[in-house]
């Protein structure tokens, strides 16, 4: 080979993103994705870094080696908030040992978002949302952040017209904000950002309710024809989580395939 030849090839190499396991790790596709889901807040994807809209810019971590699910779940990278996909569509059984997709939420990334709730900059973007108005008086409040509360609106449309068999999975919902931790993770959940709804905890099934001894014993109770209008709104079950929770439901449009 000629040595200009030579010095061509490895000025293209020099230009080609860093390849490695971990990077490989991460699903094709995955951040475009990301991108396309938060048209308000991401403008790209440089290299290793996540560009947002007002020119502030993130590590996304993906050529860090990988780690165990626990300790991502302690402390995401963008990265790892991306390594799992949610399937649309009936659940087939009990999800695999940590095969939780949406549970992997990188702080800095949904705080920047959403506002910080410690700081009390999540509940002046919240607005009332009528829950089930047709079955029922209670109101749940939901960030304007992302559409989320117009996004429920819909949803709630569509619960509403359900029959009562159904209904009654719904009625009344456990809550939507909580500026807490979850418990076993330290982490915040959606719940502190006002993107997420539990709905009737009486027919609801919880991973720390079952028999901890071994294996997370799965358990659902709750019909797909209502998991089916949340997953059409780009809103995330945790009941296909390993650690399920079947009441929780949250807004998670980069998570789908
Ligand atoms: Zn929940």
């Amino acid at each position: 080979m000629r040595s200009l030849d030579r010095r061509a090839l490895l000025a293209g190499l020099a230009t080609l993103p860093m390849a490695g396991p971990a990077r490989a790790a991460l699903p094709e596709g995955r951040l475009g994705k990301l991108v396309a889901s938060y048209p308000d807040h991401l403008a790209d994807v440089i290299e290793d870094m996540l560009v947002w809209r007002d020119g502030a810019r993130m590590a996304i971590g993906a050529d860090r080696p990988p780690r165990g699910f626990e300790e991502m779940l302690r402390s995401a990278t963008i990265a790892d908030q991306l390594r799992q996909t949610y399937e649309r569509g009936p659940p087939a059984g009990a999800p695999p040992r940590d095969q939780s997709p949406g549970r992997l939420r990188n702080t800095a990334f949904f705080v920047k978002m959403y506002g910080d709730c410690t700081k009390g900059a999540v509940t002046p973007r919240m607005r009332p949302v009528a829950w089930l108005p047709r079955t029922t008086r209670q109101m749940v409040q939901l960030t304007e952040v992302n559409g989320v509360a117009t996004r429920m609106e819909s949803i709630v449309g569509q619960l509403d017209r359900l029959p009562d068999r159904l209904k009654a999975f719904l009625v009344p919902s456990a809550g939507t904000y909580n500026c807490r931790a979850v418990a076993d993770t330290g982490v915040a959940s959606m719940h502190g950002y006002g993107a997420a709804i539990d709905i009737n905890v009486a027919h609801s099934d919880y991973w720390a309710w079952a028999n901890r001894r071994g294996a997370i014993a799965y358990r659902n109770r709750i019909p797909f024809e209502i998991v089916e209008i949340f997953e059409a709104a780009d809103f995330i079950w945790g009941g296909k989580w390993y650690h399920f929770d079947t009441m929780h439901f949250e807004y998670r449009p980069e998570m789908f395939a």
